[in-house]
């Protein structure tokens, strides 16, 4: 009997532990459970910004059966006055990031539940006069409580308690409002189903304009006290605006799903812009331009206003379930972006823009040990900030424009419509679409998609030549290897360039499999070399046969078309790491190349580069030597240069790479002021970087010239800035070790580009013998480094301690600590991989 008993007691549910953050499991608990979620919140703002935020809450839910209700609220529970359930007080169990109401509270049905509570600041981004909400990923539940997961949506009310004298702003149209005394009460209709992390407002001192455009009021807030400022861009927003609304609702098929349109500029956001369904946040400086604005920052302002409104429909309108799929909604968004804006803009090359702003950035990872899929497990929202990084900016919109042109432009089209429509004001996820347009093409794309979403790395790619007696093509062959030996296929679109003496000729083919004939090229001419990604659409390595490579070299400016001669430089470094082009032969090559680059983007690009193959790749014997001739080209080019920027890129390539003692002294003149350069005017971020660059290279007098720059200084955050990184930059081992030293302490990484940019001198190639030692530490430092710094702290951190390291040794000391360190987090071990990439393969390099 005693026996039994235990075992009933033992299968008495117990109170389930809830983790910190919101977990994937609690999620799906919840979204299984709750319907009928809705919101009716009230907050009341303070004019002192010192003083709290009151909050209100009634939140109906609707449950099958009674069970516990775990609601998000990250706050301690003196911040909870009160909580009510139908007319009852209860008393909930506070836990880690939750407050939880017990099952025999609740009651199957409609449950009311009623929480007066201290709002938390941390989301609320308050400023003397104006606050705004920014609650993604998983944010809200810092100001209110709540169900804070993408995948519950909710149709909330909310009403504002203001200054008379503020303007509000939120997801729905007012649809009330009293003044009383000093104070404003504004109260908003009802919201359309919408997640935790796209609700949002505003309060604050604004000047609002209004529009009308095809029948649609629209309204911009603001905050530029400069009139002529808005009045040159007031019409220029509202048409953008509005034109990409038009052309979303052509594009989808579906009318703009919420009721209004309002967009808000705020000083100094966080991000480019954040798509509050019906109340968009921008930064304001990207969208209240100069006169003196750039094609390039017109650009930019067009493809963010583009990017914002696409996700009215992507990401607004259908979510994804959970934050593993969160890539899917901004690739989407700037992939219309694309299609919306840049036929307005044919001064620029898109084709290249694309290829150079996504391509090297994704290879930089996906050709290393640390790579990672696209999609990757979320076990708790609270790691969300770990899934960003180039995978997810660069390589998925490299994947998605290849599915479209897989399924093709119309199919494609009419897939994305079948997906938005039987998702509406719902959730999906990415195999959700992939079974959309599986159906509508004759291709595997849940293979397609597992190659290129659920798996990391990418495809190798060789060519095989066979020609007659007389110099005709016979059969050329691509192909593909996994290189990871999972015999995975990247089935791909891929424009194969030929290249001739006086013309080239592009092959397209659909590579799907290891071998793939390029029938086109039967009969053809034997060319004078062949690049399988010429037209800048394939992705992987490309391992150039001899031919090829040597003639690129040789050749680059008798290719006429911009795009690929942009293609042949990315391969050509891919070569190089490789270890099939010597890095010597690419400088060599790359020198007098950039005389004739008529395209700023390419020049900028190799560039790059040039300086990565002269400290990464040379040894020091040799780049001593090539030191005098790559000056004098660099200095050449700056000369040369038509534009500004042009001439800003050369110069910061001798800038960085200067070594000859005339070298360094011109630099100095320039920095002391002595001498100016035409056309390339300074400003105190400029001279303090001469000043940092004169530094680490020890010219005599370097003390002084730090010691100057410092007092030339006026901005006060540059200033102090520039006093935290002077001590990285000491010819005095024993002072660079102390400035290392103080990186223990967490209050001594708060400014965190302040600690990336004095690690890279402390670890600067020239000074390369004495900086391994930092490489053990620094590593070991990394888990804290995570713990407590941003999304991005980690691999800057990572990559500023390796830059500069070249030898053996320093590679020996990366493995060691990564082998020995066996309980080392996973993902933290693909940071420190993908950033010791270029490390091991200048090793390898340098002992063979
Ligand atoms: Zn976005």
């Amino acid at each position: 009997m005693v026996i039994l008993l235990l075992m009933a007691l033992a299968a008495a549910p117990l109170p389930e532990a809830v983790e910190r953050g919101i977990a994937e499991s609690l999620a799906r608990e919840r979204a299984a459970a709750l319907t009928a979620v809705r919101y009716d919140l009230a907050f009341t703002v303070p004019e002192r910004r010192q003083q709290p935020v009151e909050g209100s809450l009634r939140l109906t839910a609707t449950l099958a059966s009674p069970r516990r209700i775990v609601i998000d609220f990250s706050a301690p529970k003196e911040r909870v006055r009160s909580v009510r359930v139908g007319d009852k007080d209860v008393v909930p169990v506070y836990a880690e990031d939750h407050l939880i109401i017990s099952a025999d509270a609740t009651r199957a049905g409609e449950n009311r539940i009623a929480i007066e509570f201290t709002a938390g600041d941390e989301a609320l981004n308050r400023n003397d006069d104006f606050l705004y909400t920014l609650f993604v990923p998983a944010r809200a539940h810092l100001t209110f409580p709540c169900f804070d997961q993408p995948d519950i949506k909710a149709r909330y009310t909310l009403t504002l308690d203001v200054p008379a004298a503020w303007e509000t702003v939120a997801n729905a149209g007012e649809s009330a409002r009293e003044t009383n005394g000093g104070r404003l009460r504004v109260r908003f209709g009802e919201t359309k189903p919408l997640p935790t992390y796209l609700f949002g407002f505003v309060a604050g001192r604004f000047a609002v304009e209004r529009a009308t455009r095809n029948g649609r009021e629209l309204r911009m807030f603001h905050r530029e006290t400069d009139a002529a400022k808005v009045s040159r861009n007031r019409e220029a927003l509202f048409d953008l605006h509005a034109a990409a609304l038009k052309w979303l609702e052509d594009y989808t098929a579906l009318p703009y799903p919420f009721d209004k349109f309002d967009f808000i500029l705020i000083p100094s956001f966080q991000f480019g812009g954040m798509e509050h369904a019906g109340a968009v946040l921008y930064n304001a400086s990207g969208l209240m331009l100069d006169e003196s604005a750039t094609q390039n920052q017109l650009l930019n302002r067009a493809s963010t206003i583009a990017h914002e409104t696409a996700h009215m429909w992507f990401g607004d309108l259908v979510t994804m379930r959970w934050f593993n799929d969160v890539w899917m909604k901004e690739v989407f968004a700037n992939f219309m972006a694309a299609k919306i804006v840049n036929p307005s803009f044919p001064m620029v090359n898109h084709e290249l823009r694309f290829l150079l702003s996504n391509y090297p950035d994704a290879y930089s990872v996906d050709r290393t040990a640390g790579s990672n899929p696209i999609r990757q497990p979320l076990s708790n929202l609270s790691d969300a900030g770990q899934l960003y990084g180039p995978i997810i900016y660069e390589k998925a919109p490299i994947v998605m424009r290849q599915l479209e042109m897989i399924v093709g432009e119309q199919a494609f089209r009419d897939g994305v419509r079948e997906y938005l429509k039987k998702y509406a004001f719902g959730n999906a996820t990415w195999l959700d679409l992939i079974r959309i347009l599986d159906a509508k093409t004759p291709d595997n794309l849940a293979a397609w998609s597992r190659a290129w979403v659920e798996e990391r790395g990418r495809p190798e790619f060789a060519t095989a030549l066979r020609t007659t007696k007389n110099s005709t093509i016979e059969r050329l062959t691509i192909t593909m290897n996994d290189p990871l030996r999972r015999r995975l296929v990247w089935p791909q679109r891929m424009r194969i360039t030929l290249g001739y003496a006086d013309h080239q000729t592009d092959l397209t083919v659909y590579a799907n499999g290891r071998d793939t004939i390029v029938r086109e090229a039967a009969g053809m001419p034997k060319p004078l070399f062949i690049l399988p990604n010429g037209g800048g659409l394939a992705y992987g390595l490309f391992l150039l046969d001899e031919q090829s490579a040597s003639y690129l070299l040789g050749n680059m400016p008798r290719i006429d078309d911009a795009l690929t001669r942009g293609a042949a430089w990315v391969t050509l470094w891919d070569n190089v790491l490789e270890g099939r082009v010597p890095a010597s032969a690419f400088v060599d090559a790359a020198i007098p190349a950039l005389v004739n680059e008529s395209d700023e983007q390419n020049a900028q690009r190799v560039l790059a580069y040039v300086s990565r193959a002269f400290w990464r790749y040379l040894p020091q014997q040799e780049r001593l030597a090539r030191a005098p001739s790559l000056e004098a080209a660099l200095r050449a080019g700056i000369a040369r240069a038509n534009t500004t920027s042009l001439k800003s890129a050369w110069f910061s390539a001798f800038r960085d790479d200067v070594l000859t003692r005339d070298g360094q002294s011109w630099l100095e003149r320039v920095w002391r002021r002595e001498e100016r350069i035409p056309g390339l005017p300074f400003v105190e971020t400029d001279e303090i970087v001469m000043a940092m660059e004169l530094a680490v290279r020890e010219v005599p007098g370097w003390e002084q010239i730090l010691q100057t720059q410092l007092e030339r200084t006026e901005n006060p955050d540059r200033k102090a800035r520039f006093a935290f990184v002077m001590p990285a930059l000491s010819a005095d081992p024993q002072v660079r070790r102390g400035a290392f030293e103080r990186f223990r302490m967490l209050e001594n990484r708060r400014r965190e580009p302040w600690v990336s940019e004095s690690l890279a001198y402390l670890n600067h190639p020239l000074r390369e013998q004495d900086s391994d030692r930092f490489i053990r530490p620094g590593l070991e430092l990394l888990a804290d480094i995570q713990r407590t710094g941003d999304i991005f702290f980690p691999s800057n951190w990572t990559g500023s301690i390796l830059w500069g390291h070249r030898t053996p040794r320093a590679a020996a000391i990366v493995r060691d600590f990564l082998a020995e360190e066996l309980q080392f987090p996973e993902r933290l071990r693909w940071t420190v991989l993908s950033a010791a990439d270029d490390l091991f393969r200048a090793a390898a390099l340098s002992v063979r």
